[in-house]
């Protein structure tokens, strides 16, 4: 026996969000974004699921690029914020890692660096979401040093990314396509991409030579609402855990840290081997739902590092060892990330190395 906590991931449906991501965008390239352990997933075991069907890559820094090429995935690798230090770009070369350049140091450490073999660049434009990448009016300047470097190889790709994609109905995504569009008027036949995964799901007048699709390929939708392929997509990891204990309590007892919750009728307490130290979040309130055998259950009761307490009064039997989901398949984590005022990209990320991930 060990402890029933864990997190199984379900390869085929990231491999079917992945296709579906394709489908919807058959002129582009799909590149999946991997960064922050696959958005908790996993990085080396989502890239090795996709290895057959990705054309490359995408993390947030050269330590995760490097852990990919350690693992034998092959795909070109985009570093989403370039290199942090100049060294970084001798590595990128011997390793054919692409390199987003975001800033004038970056494009320095390019332009300078002493290499033998020229990198793939892709050039950030900030279009409004003032996070990263160049100011619009810069790009033709930058574009042009880079692209007589014998540093950099011909195809730049010039890239941008919205604040907003996820909200339909927000003006700002046209304000930041026209301000892309206006940006790369003058060049002839430059490579570029926009799309996120709310961008590929809702967009399709966003999709470029290069989509690149995050949250979707988790199987979660980026949208608080329904919309017709983001219903489409199939949670992939599902966090489940069981019940550890039972018990009775009288109307006015209180349970877990604090005495915060206060039981109102004779009820059924289950306790849960899961809590915060396994990534379930602190800061979910009392009626978040928890399955228990299946059935919707309200969480009461703080939230402990290890364990968490439901009322099952209403169900007919619970016994130790019944199974238990706390968000995938059958409950998305989307409804437990808003009762905790977060989002669903937070509680998949932050899931710790504490919990086991299962490969189906
Ligand atoms: C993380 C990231 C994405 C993916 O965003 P999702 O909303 O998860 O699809 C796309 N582009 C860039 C630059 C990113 O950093």
């Amino acid at each position: 026996m060990s402890r029933p906590t864990q997190a199984t991931i379900d390869l085929q449906a990231l491999r079917d969000n992945f296709t579906l991501a394709q489908s919807l965008a058959t002129d582009s390239q799909t590149m999946p974004m991997v960064k922050a352990n696959a958005y908790g997933h996993g990085m080396v075991e989502v890239a090795q699921a996709l290895a057959d069907l990705a054309p490359a890559f995408g993390v947030a820094c050269i330590e995760e690029a490097l852990e990919l090429r350690d693992a034998g995935i092959c795909q070109p690798i985009l570093l989403l914020e370039g290199t942090f230090s100049a060294d970084e770009v001798n590595t990128a070369a011997l390793k054919g890692l692409w390199l987003m350049v975001e800033n004038h140091l970056q494009k320095e450490a390019v332009l300078n660096a002493d290499i033998a073999q020229p990198v793939n660049v892709w050039l950030g434009v900030d279009t409004g979401m003032h996070r990263l990448g160049f100011p619009p009016e810069e790009v033709a300047e930058v574009f042009q040093s880079l692209s007589d470097s014998r540093n950099v190889n011909d195809q730049i790709v010039i890239a941008s990314h919205f604040a907003c994609a996820e909200d339909l109905d927000n003006d700002f995504t046209a304000v930041q396509l026209a301000t892309f569009g206006n940006t790369i008027s003058g060049f002839d036949s430059v490579k570029t991409s926009l799309a996120n995964s709310a961008s590929i799901l809702g967009r399709p007048d966003t999709h470029r030579d290069w989509n690149r699709p995050g949250y979707m390929i988790y199987g979660a939708s980026p949208f608080d609402h329904a919309q017709e392929n983001g219903d489409k997509l199939k949670p992939v990891m599902t966090l489940s855990s069981a019940v550890i204990s039972v018990r009775n309590i009288e109307a006015g007892e209180k349970v877990g840290y604090s005495g915060k919750w206060c039981a109102e009728r004779p009820t059924t307490i289950a306790t849960i081997g899961i809590g915060y130290g396994d990534g379930y979040p602190r800061t979910a309130p009392k009626g978040t739902p928890v399955l228990v055998n299946g059935i919707e259950c309200p969480l009461v009761g703080s939230v402990s590092m290890d364990m968490i307490t439901v009322d099952v009064t209403d169900l007919k039997t619970v016994a130790i060892g019944d199974s238990v989901e706390l968000w995938g398949k059958q409950l998305p984590v989307n409804r437990v990330a808003e009762y905790c005022a977060t989002l669903g990209y937070e509680l998949l990320t932050r899931m710790p190395l504490r919990v086991p991930r299962i490969y189906k």
